[in-house]
């Protein structure tokens, strides 16, 4: 009965590791998005940079500085996209800190800057997890009580 027990704390524990991965999938599908939304953005800039080139070189009244504007912001939301799309891939191979915001590789159990434990320590706990339930298999139960 007892490891019985011990077996269904163990499960509680999986959700918990379930429920940060969850939280880290919304935390894609949420930077995902702000992609889609930069690259929208980016999509106007290009029309709105074209049809002032149209309107300049028909009225033939030149405005530079409309064109650096525009330009600009152009190359501003691009390096808001690269960044965006390196903070997904970070997701996957990245502890960010939950105290200081630091990034820490997912080996680390504790925040480099901070000291803070990491999300990682649950991975950990995942591994003692799954060594313990093979120690729990079926084969090694057998003729035993459950
Ligand atoms: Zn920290």
């Amino acid at each position: 009965m007892g490891m019985f027990d011990d077996i269904l704390g163990k499960a509680k524990d999986v959700a918990d590791v379930a429920g940060k991965k969850t939280g880290e999938f919304v935390e894609t599908s949420k930077l995902k998005f702000q992609c889609v939304q930069i690259n929208n953005e980016i999509k106007a800039l290009y029309e709105k940079l074209g049809s002032a080139v149209y309107s300049m070189a028909k009225s033939g009244y030149e405005n530079p500085e409309l064109v650096k504007s525009i330009v600009d912001e152009i190359s501003e939301l691009l390096q808001k996209l690269n960044e965006t799309s390196e903070k997904i891939a970070d997701i996957k191979n990245v502890s960010i800190c939950t105290c200081c915001g630091a990034k820490n590789s997912t080996e680390s159990y504790y925040c480099s800057k901070c000291g803070n434990k990491i999300s990682s320590e649950f991975s950990k706990e995942y591994e003692d997890m799954a060594s313990k339930a093979e120690e729990h298999s079926p084969e090694n139960d057998e003729g035993k009580d459950i």
